[in-house]
């Protein structure tokens, strides 16, 4: 929440400064041509970013030497008035980058999205609070179908549950694997302060990267319960003989994945210059390695 906060007050800062002086960075072509293709897919990968911030300056003869982070800056810039920003974040589960255009004015479950009816969007949150209330950041596809039958709006049966929830991966709210369903990278994106506000001290950080942790790994020490994302966890304790734990020194006693992980393995990726801009952005179920 710091860093975000911290993240957007700054933007701010910056937006009042350069408007005040008459100076607030001026959008070119390329830069509403990313800012369409961005609204189009909601997220984009690091590497997929990447290069449609190559093609859209490519496109428009805007000369490609500004790092994709400035050039976004000068879209945010823009968006501010409209409490509207993109966002960089990283998945859970890969600890690829990612870039969101994300709603920075009170993004709640209700306002998540129009496309919803009430007690979609009730299930959508039921399913958050099992989240939220899990070790591990699942919840199974049969304790969300109980919840389906209790709901305060109006209640869903089996088949109507199933498809909302197949609605809610396909528009990336929510991810999917053997029938235990995750936050997608987006939601945590989008709704991080909602999440911060609504679950308080049930939702931990991680001690590496100080983003929301749903997935991760947890500090056997009973009373620290430092929580580190996977990928995060791959990256600190890489070559480490005798991990331990950041903050009370406890063995680390969960299995280090050994994975590529960082901005800088998605920048070499040789793929970003080859991939189809105008491809779908990869949702976290879709792009998931099996490890
Ligand atoms: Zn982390
Ligand atoms: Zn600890």
């Amino acid at each position: 929440m710091k860093k975000n906060a911290a993240g957007s007050r700054f933007v701010l800062s910056r937006w009042r400064k350069e408007t005040s002086a008459g100076m607030a960075a001026a959008m070119s072509d390329s830069h509403r041509r990313f800012l369409q293709i961005i609204m189009c897919h909601g997220i984009m990968e690091g590497s997929q970013a990447r290069a449609v911030h190559q093609h859209c300056c490519q496109a428009y003869g805007t000369q490609h030497t500004r790092s994709l982070d400035e050039f976004v800056d000068t879209i945010n810039s823009q968006l501010q008035p409209l409490f509207m920003q993109i966002r960089k974040g990283m998945s859970e589960d890969e600890g690829l980058q990612y870039y969101a255009l994300v709603n920075v004015a009170d993004t709640d479950v209700t306002k998540m999205s129009s496309d919803y009816a009430a007690n979609e969007l009730e299930l959508f949150r039921k399913t958050m609070d099992l989240i939220v209330d899990s070790e591990n950041g699942t919840a199974s596809s049969t304790d969300i179908l109980n919840c389906a039958d209790s709901l305060q709006t109006s209640k869903m049966k089996k088949k109507e549950t199933e498809q909302v929830l197949s609605r809610l991966v396909q528009d990336k709210w929510l991810n999917e694997k053997h029938g235990e369903y995750t936050l997608s990278t987006r939601s945590i994106m989008e709704m991080e302060q909602y999440i911060r506000n609504t679950y308080q001290d049930l939702v931990k950080s991680c001690a590496i990267c100080h983003n929301i942790a749903f997935q991760s790994q947890m500090c056997s020490n009973q009373s620290c319960g430092v929580k580190i994302h996977i990928p995060c966890a791959a990256r600190y304790y890489k070559g480490r003989a005798d991990p331990r734990c950041p903050k009370c020194s406890e063995f680390w006693s969960h299995e280090i994945p050994d994975m590529q992980t960082s901005s800088q393995a998605t920048a070499l990726n040789p793929r970003a210059s080859t991939k189809d801009n105008a491809a779908p952005a990869a949702s976290g179920s879709q792009s998931r390695r099996s490890r």
